[in-house]
């Protein structure tokens, strides 16, 4: 069995639902929700509600911590590349992959292990 990873929201346990209620008999309290998975903010809330409940309160500090803007970025020739595919033979058949660019509209033959890889780009620079 997977382990259960408990909800991030810091008023989770607030809501009153049924499942949230949990205990003995007499000693029943609603609490944070635990999941094998959990489908917001990448894994880690049970509902939009949870995850902007968090985000308002640590949203300031996170951008800060992780580093805030302060300049526009620009999309350029260099970045503009984004990951696409289609189908060879139009509808239900093998997938096409390709680099497309967005600004000269140039488009580069990928594999799909490539396709697949979030690390690889062609990008430079952000
Ligand atoms: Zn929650």
């Amino acid at each position: 069995m997977s382990e259960l990873k408990l909800c991030q929201g810091p008023k989770c346990h607030q809501y009153q639902t049924k499942d949230r209620l949990k205990g003995m008999k007499d000693n029943k309290t609603y609490q944070t929700r635990r999941r094998s998975s959990l489908y917001y903010g990448s894994g880690n809330f049970c509902s939009m509600n949870c995850y902007n409940d968090w985000a308002e309160i640590f949203i300031d500090r996170a951008v800060d911590h992780f580093g805030r803007l302060t300049e526009p970025k620009h999309l350029t020739e260099q970045n503009a590349w984004t990951k696409d595919y289609d189908f060879q033979n139009g509808w239900g058949s093998d997938k096409n992959y390709y680099y497309l660019n967005g600004i000269t509209k140039e488009r580069r033959p990928l594999t799909e292990e490539q396709y697949n890889d979030n690390n690889y780009t062609i990008n430079t620079g952000e």
